[in-house]
């Protein structure tokens, strides 16, 4: 029999700021070896959250990993880091299983995922490679499926309700000036609709999905745009209405927000964190 979902919203008998509290809950992040997933692996923890980072890098960026250990050891919270290829669809699902039995155990239950791994890649689209194609939608769309997928099938299982944030992209909706990523910008409008499709058959499990889209921040992904085409930041700088770029921090807020119960009656929606990009294009 199909689990019922379990209502998620207590805010009859809560306070606002406890609707945004992680605590006691577990939260796989992928990407979260760098750039953007560890920074949000870091408001998990800062929300009270455990949180198992995923990413096909050996290791996680020194510095911030060290910062995301100690914030965690000050909290007795967990943090673990799973070398792992989104691609790699029985890796996924082996390590997520292992995330969630593990927050089980520590009373720490598994809750959702942040699916932020992501790649890029800018080429003329007359002189885009089939396989280079091939590759950017094998990471950024079928990677988000892998990961979403097994984290609602051990939701499902465990007859818990759940919350999945998909990382898009304002280049899920428009085509920026200046640059030519057409796959990626394919790939980030597909998982807006791979949102919305998965949210008509996870919400009756009390499993939400819900996109983020960010402009552009300051990570490593623009910095390698930026070293290919120094003068695009004045095109970026043009769409800017807020004066600024974003930085890994702007979306804190928004992820936690989105993963919370205090989101419980948003699903199968996009937010578009762009400081007003979209609105001046
Ligand atoms: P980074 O490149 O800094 O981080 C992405 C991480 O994902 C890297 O560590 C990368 O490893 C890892 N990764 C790549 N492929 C895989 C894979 N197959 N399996 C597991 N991990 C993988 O990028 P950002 O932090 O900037 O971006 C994070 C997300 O945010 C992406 O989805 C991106 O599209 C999105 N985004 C970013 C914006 C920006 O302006 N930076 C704007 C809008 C959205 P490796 O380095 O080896 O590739």
């Amino acid at each position: 029999p199909a689990p019922k979902a379990t209502p998620t919203s207590g805010s009859r008998t809560t306070t606002t700021s406890s609707l945004f509290s992680l605590v006691n809950k577990t939260i796989a992040i992928t990407g979260g070896g760098r750039g953007l997933g560890l920074t949000l692996a870091l408001a998990v923890v800062e929300a009270g959250g455990s949180v198992a980072c995923l990413d096909i890098l050996n290791a996680p960026a020194a510095n911030e990993w060290a910062s995301l250990q100690k914030l965690a050891i000050a909290n007795s919270l967990h943090v673990t880091y799973h070398k792992c290829d989104v691609t790699n669809e029985q890796e996924i699902a082996e390590v997520i299983e292992a995330v969630a039995a593990v927050g089980d155990e520590r009373g720490s239950v598994f809750w959702g995922c942040i699916a932020c791994a992501g790649i890029q890649q800018q080429l003329p689209a007359l002189e885009y490679p089939a396989a280079d194609f091939d590759r950017i939608l094998r990471v950024n769309v079928t990677g988000v499926f892998n990961t979403c997928k097994y984290t609602a099938r051990v939701l499902k299982e465990s007859r818990r309700p759940g919350s999945i944030v998909i990382i898009s992209s304002m280049s899920g909706n428009i085509a920026n000036r200046g640059l030519s990523c057409t796959a990626y910008n394919s790939s980030k409008a597909a998982v807006q609709q791979l949102c919305r499709s998965v949210a008509q058959e996870w919400g009756q499990y009390g499993i939400r999905v819900n996109t983020l889209s960010p402009g552009y921040i300051r990570t490593a992904m623009t910095d390698q745009l930026l070293v290919e085409n120094p003068e695009v930041e004045k095109t970026w700088m043009a769409g800017a209405l807020l004066g600024r770029l974003g930085v890994p921090e702007d979306f804190k807020a928004p992820a936690v927000f989105l993963l919370s119960e205090g989101a419980s009656f948003v699903h199968g929606a996009d937010l578009r964190v762009d400081g007003g990009h979209c609105a001046s294009a």
